[in-house]
This record gives C-alpha cells, sequence and structure tokens, in this order.
C-alpha cells in the first residue's frame, strides 16, 4: 500500500526533523466514504488506527472488519448527537469532537453506566467559524473544567482550521489551549498540512485522502 507507507515516511521525517520522538505520533487513517476494498487493502498493510466522522457509516463498516482485525482503534472525528451517543460508545474507541455541555454530560453518563470509558478530545473552532463545530477559543479553559468536573478522560484538544487560512496559526493557537490547561494530545493536521502540524506538536494527525486516494474517486 504505497501511499500508507509513503505518508508514514513522511510522518517520521517530519518527527525527526522536529527533534520528536515518532512513537509518540498516532496516525490516524481517515477511511470515511472510501470504498470498503481500499481500507481493507490498508488493514492489510498494517494499519490499525482509523477515523470515521459518522456513526452510521461507522456502524455498517467496522464490526465487519473488527472480527478480522480485532486490535483496531476507532476514532470518530465528527459531529456527534446525543441521540446517537450511545452508539458511538459501542463502535468507537477514542472521541474526538467534544463540543459542547449536553454531550460532555451524555458521554459521562454512557461511560459510567457502560463500563467504557473513552479517551476523549475537546474540539476547539479555532478558526470561529460559525458552520463549524467545536468551543469557541474564549470558552475553552471552562468547558475543559467542567468535562473534568464531569470525570471524562481528557485526552487532547483537537481542531480543524479554515481551509482558507495558513494552518500554522491555529496550531499554535490549539497548542497554548492545550499546555495552559495541562493537556498533552494535539489531534491536528490533515493530508495538506500534516507536517507542519508535527512541527508543532501534534500527538494525533488525521490523514485521509493521502493515504486512500481521493473520496469519491474509485
Ligand atoms: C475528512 C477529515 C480528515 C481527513 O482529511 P484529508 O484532507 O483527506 O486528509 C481529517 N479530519 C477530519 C475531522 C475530517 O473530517
Amino acid at each position: 500500500m504505497s501511499g500508507l507507507e509513503d505518508i508514514r515516511a513522511r510522518v517520521a521525517a517530519a518527527a525527526a526533523e522536529a527533534g520528536r520522538d515518532p512513537g509518540e505520533i498516532t496516525l490516524v487513517a481517515v477511511s470515511k466514504v472510501q470504498p470498503l476494498a481500499r481500507v481493507e487493502a490498508v488493514l492489510e498493510a498494517g494499519q490499525r488506527v482509523f477515523g470515521e466522522n459518522r456513526v452510521q457509516e461507522a456502524a455498517e463498516k467496522w464490526p465487519g472488519f473488527r472480527e478480522r482485525f480485532p486490535d483496531v482503534v476507532l476514532h470518530l472525528i465528527g459531529p456527534l448527537q446525543t441521540n446517537k451517543a450511545r452508539q458511538a460508545v459501542e463502535l468507537f474507541d477514542v472521541i474526538e469532537s467534544v463540543d459542547r455541555p449536553k454531550l460532555a454530560r451524555r458521554l459521562a453518563e454512557l461511560f459510567e453506566e457502560t463500563g467504557r470509558r473513552l479517551p476523549c478530545y475537546i474540539q476547539v473552532n479555532t478558526g470561529e467559524e460559525p458552520q463549524k463545530a467545536g468551543v469557541l477559543p474564549a470558552d475553552t479553559d471552562a468547558f475543559v473544567a467542567e468535562c473534568r468536573d464531569l470525570g471524562l478522560p481528557l485526552a487532547g484538544l483537537m481542531c480543524i482550521p479554515p481551509v482558507d487560512e495558513e494552518p500554522a496559526l491555529h496550531f499554535a493557537l490549539l497548542a497554548r489551549l492545550a499546555e495552559r490547561n495541562g493537556l498533552t494530545g494535539l489531534s491536528m493536521g490533515m493530508s495538506a498540512d500534516f507536517e507542519r502540524a508535527i512541527a508543532q506538536g501534534a500527538t494525533v494527525v488525521r490523514v485521509g485522502s493521502a493515504i486512500f486516494g481521493e473520496r469519491g474517486k474509485t
């Protein structure tokens, strides 16, 4: 699987360039919308950490793959409605998109009830875009505190920078917000900018099209 090998090599090179241990960077292969055969090829090439942005799509795709590849780790990287939270807690291993108090409270209840306590990332809307999910930077400290009060296992912060802006400014903002809240996980960087994100401290990069090819083209 040449796309995967190439991206792994680039992650390692970006880590070395930044004087970081590549082992502290998790590559999430974003498999949304990709044909099953492509996802299977990436699984067979040894990749185990995947990201999906929709609960329904993950429910159709992943239970079958998990039977064959039980050590798969699945990240939810898209918006989560509270009425799908239970299904998400059953299907996923990491929730990267905690973005509002109502969802945080629901997840805390479900973790308590099911005993599945999934590592969570708070999504920050660093570009303050009205159409995008995430807490505003100014509200992040209070929301982190609220999630901690609820007992959510917080792994870090996540962002999706605006498409038309220099991502470095957004990565730097996310890193500052995480640091001042004592959080070490930084999920940032996609196909177009994961190397820059690694230079700025990303511990999770979410790469789709650069591994699988463009979505919607087979
Ligand atoms: C689709 C998606 C990605 C991957 O995007 P690529 O540009 O294909 O690498 C990363 N993060 C989120 C939240 C996404 O929805």
